[in-house]
């Protein structure tokens, strides 16, 4: 019985004389899907200063160096003004420095180049990102869930 368990007790047995036990798990994972209607919702992970900046771990995609996240910037690798989307794949976190170097061009027009890959964190990640307060026992069964090449693992 491993530390995240607890037991339920129930009845004697009146055969065996002994009383019957349940280790459950403290944490409960449900098999399958969500409905397709709240599938949607479940899924999306808002794109925030906060969260994003959390994900690349206030490093720069840029010049790699770590800032405090007031002095850091949300930047859209392909420009806003040049279409590009608001989404988590676009966006990495980048130094006012950077940002203002970068300004509005696309990356094959200038030499700058991404330290690190924007990607989309799962659900998992996004729970851990919001830093709310996870328990011990909840924070590795979160992590377990969240895919090998998140930098919440570096
Ligand atoms: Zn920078």
């Amino acid at each position: 019985m491993g530390a995240l368990d607890f037991d339920i007790h129930g009845g004697m047995s009146s055969l065996t004389g002994k009383r019957s036990i349940l280790a459950i798990n403290t944490i409960i994972a449900i098999k399958g899907m969500p409905p397709q209607k709240a599938q949607k919702h479940y899924n999306r992970v808002p794109l925030t200063n906060r969260t994003l900046f959390r994900r690349d771990q206030n490093v720069c995609g840029y010049c790699g160096e770590h800032f405090k996240s007031k002095s850091l910037t949300r930047d859209h690798i392909h420009p806003v003004s040049k279409g590009g989307p608001n989404i988590w794949t676009n966006v990495v976190t980048a130094c006012a420095p950077c940002n203002k170097r970068k300004s509005d061009l696309l990356l094959d027009h200038i030499d700058m180049s991404l330290v690190y890959v924007p990607y989309v964190p799962n659900r998992a990640e996004w729970l851990i990102l919001q830093n709310r307060k996870i328990l011990a026992d909840q924070m590795t069964f979160l992590l377990k869930s969240v895919p090998e090449e998140s930098r919440l693992l570096s």
